[in-house]
């Protein structure tokens, strides 16, 4: 199991086959309290409260906890870029990093202090950089949480979807919140399916959840964030004959881009997508019918994916509890990421 799916996953460290992001629970381990630069993170915020409760008529909420990582620089990186990644003014990153000369030297660490449950965005490994490929990675606010579970739960601080049109279309910005995990990993997924895939064509991003999570609409999951349809990409072809391509200056028509027939899919798109998918490790399952199923895994066998990998990628063809990709009826326009609990999110099942 383990060898497979790190073949899938070539990028994965050796030894965190199943858990290529695990990375960011290493860092998030490296922390002391003691450290000086964190008495004067303290002293900010004690500075930050004091004014707070000046002005405000309300009472100040709690300072969230934080913690500190270690950031190692890499080529390209400037002061500016590592701070809006992390949340952080270049300023308060001077401030932590007196050591550090302005100008990086190669191989500088810099402390960084976070929110507590701050994830950095995943890069380790990907080879993508936000900044230079005109994918753009959005910065992720940390604090959206799963609950209970998808099909009876609830979304604390749901983070919604940012638009980012060279990767995907948002079709309805009120149901497209996820948790921060989730919606980490699925700007991931898509930025590494657009690099890795010929197609150029529109994806659309439908329903996700509600900002506060719980039932909605007909779906019956799609309660705590950690759900995700996406619609099936469709063929050059199909796009021409239906006049389904976006114009600039014109509104979306949406119901063009539901495919309606499998030959209207994009198969060797669709696998790419799948594939973008499963890579971050955190896909739990992917709902697709049974009669879709089949020309997605002829697409993977077509592709020359091990035996192996399909058996674990794959329930097609059999029944069954098997695989990551599973049967569900109704998903044939679509398929349905359910993305796995983030390790702090205690609640989330
Ligand atoms: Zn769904």
């Amino acid at each position: 199991m383990l060898l497979t799916l790190a073949a899938l996953a070539p990028n994965a460290a050796a030894e965190h086959p199943l858990a290529p992001l695990a990375m960011r629970e290493a860092i998030a381990t490296d922390w002391h309290t003691s450290d000086s630069m964190h008495r004067v993170l303290l002293a900010a915020n004690r500075a930050a409260e004091a004014e707070s409760r000046d002005r405000a008529d309300r009472p100040a909420a709690p300072p969230e906890p934080t913690r500190r990582i270690t950031y190692r620089v890499h080529g390209g990186d400037n002061w500016d870029r590592i701070a809006r990644r992390h949340g952080a003014t270049r300023d308060q990153l001077r401030l932590w990093n007196p050591q550090i000369p302005r100008v990086f030297t190669g191989g500088d660490e810099l402390s960084i202090w976070v929110p507590h449950h701050f994830q950095p965005l995943p890069e380790t490994g990907l080879g993508l950089d936000r900044d230079e490929t005109g994918l753009s990675l959005l910065a992720v606010p940390a604090a959206g949480e799963s609950r209970g579970r998808p099909s009876r739960g609830r979304l604390s601080h749901g983070v919604r979807l940012p638009d980012n049109p060279a990767l995907y279309l948002v079709r309805r910005p009120d149901f497209a919140y996820g948790s921060s995990h989730t919606i980490s990993n699925l700007q991931l997924a898509l930025a590494k399916f657009r690099m890795t895939s010929a197609f150029t064509g529109p994806l659309v991003v439908s329903d996700m959840s509600q900002r506060r999570g719980r039932r909605f609409g007909s779906h019956s999951s799609h309660q705590s964030g950690r759900d995700v349809d996406i619609w099936l990409p469709m063929t050059d072809e199909a796009l021409d004959e239906r006049e389904a391509r976006p114009l600039p200056g014109h509104r979306i028509v949406y119901k063009r881009l539901a495919p309606e027939r499998a030959h209207e899919i994009d198969w060797r798109a669709t696998l790419a997508l799948v594939k973008a998918l499963i890579r971050t490790g955190e896909v739990q399952y992917i709902f697709l019918s049974r009669a879709r199923q089949r020309h997605l895994y002829r697409a993977a066998r077509a592709e020359g994916m091990p035996k192996q990998v399909l058996r674990e990628v794959f329930q097609y063809p059999r029944r069954g509890k098997y695989g990551i990709v599973r049967h569900v009826p109704r998903h044939h326009k679509h398929i349905h990421v359910r993305f796995r609990c983030a390790s702090h999110e205690r609640t989330c099942y």
